[in-house]
């Protein structure tokens, strides 16, 4: 059992929406679907009274500043997801990810106002040093990768290798899921299957459960063109956020977890 005190709560649990049309364009035909998808989710989680994070790309914002200035409206968090989501950051010059990030987090501001804290690295997290080093160049506190502090269930700071700054990267004591399809045969080199809804609910709700019991943080992405295209997902989806809600989790958000995160080291 942990002893984190998440915000008053004894586990949490967070949802990351993934906002990025360009994937709804290559996966399922239309990039107008993940607006759809959004603005029902909005209502979603109005109706259960939940708040949550949207990972936003800087492209789709750039292209649709309505639709992420409806989500902050709404009261939800946005942070960035990088700028294109194509290619991965990871392996690319310093200057390149650097620009990117830049890139993003302008287009974000221009759309709805917010200068984003952190960045949920696209491609399954891929990123490397130079991937953080430009995060906290441009003034990112929060990178969300594969790099992460695998003895702690909260965010670390982490000093940069040829950098005097440092950035927060996750606890990787949480654990996590992802919502999934075979729409997307090539993706990552990973073989996908058909969603499952039934699999998918006992997954999610054991994922609650197992942070529950060891007073850690859970955690599950969602991309709102899936929910378009997988059959029942949206129930699912409002199942797993009803029992978070239920069993008493803290729904994560970046800045919670930088609040819980305290003070960078020697600082
Ligand atoms: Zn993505």
């Amino acid at each position: 059992m942990s002893s984190v005190d998440w915000h008053g709560h004894e586990f949490a649990f967070r949802l990351r929406v993934d906002v990025e049309h360009v994937e709804s364009e290559r996966y399922i035909g239309d990039y107008r679907l993940e607006r759809v998808s959004v603005v029902n989710m909005l209502d979603m989680f109005a109706e259960l009274g939940v708040h949550v994070s949207f990972c936003v790309l800087g492209v789709t914002a750039e292209l649709y500043p309505n639709l992420i200035a409806d989500i902050v409206d709404a009261g939800h968090e946005v942070y960035g997801h990088g700028m294109y989501h194509e290619p991965a950051f990871k392996g690319r010059p310093y200057r390149e990810q650097r620009h990117e990030m830049l890139r993003m987090r302008e287009s974000i501001a221009d759309a709805c106002g917010v200068e984003v804290q952190g960045i949920g690295c696209p491609h399954h997290g891929m990123a490397d040093e130079d991937t953080l080093r430009a995060a906290a160049d441009v003034g990112i506190t929060y990178v969300e990768s594969r790099i992460r502090d695998t003895e702690s269930p909260i965010p670390v700071w982490r000093c940069i290798e040829g950098s005097d700054r440092q950035v927060l990267v996750p606890g990787g004591q949480g654990r996590g899921a992802s919502d999934y399809t075979d729409r997307r045969p090539y993706w990552a080199e990973l073989h996908e299957e058909a969603f499952s809804p039934t699999g998918a609910r006992k997954k999610w709700m054991e994922l609650i459960d197992w942070a529950e019991a060891n007073g850690q943080m859970a955690g599950l992405v969602v991309h709102p063109w899936m929910l378009m295209i997988n059959a029942g997902e949206v129930q699912v989806v409002r199942d797993v956020l009803t029992y978070g809600k239920e069993r008493g989790a803290w729904f994560a958000s970046v800045k919670g977890l930088i609040e819980l995160s305290g003070r960078p080291l020697d600082d």
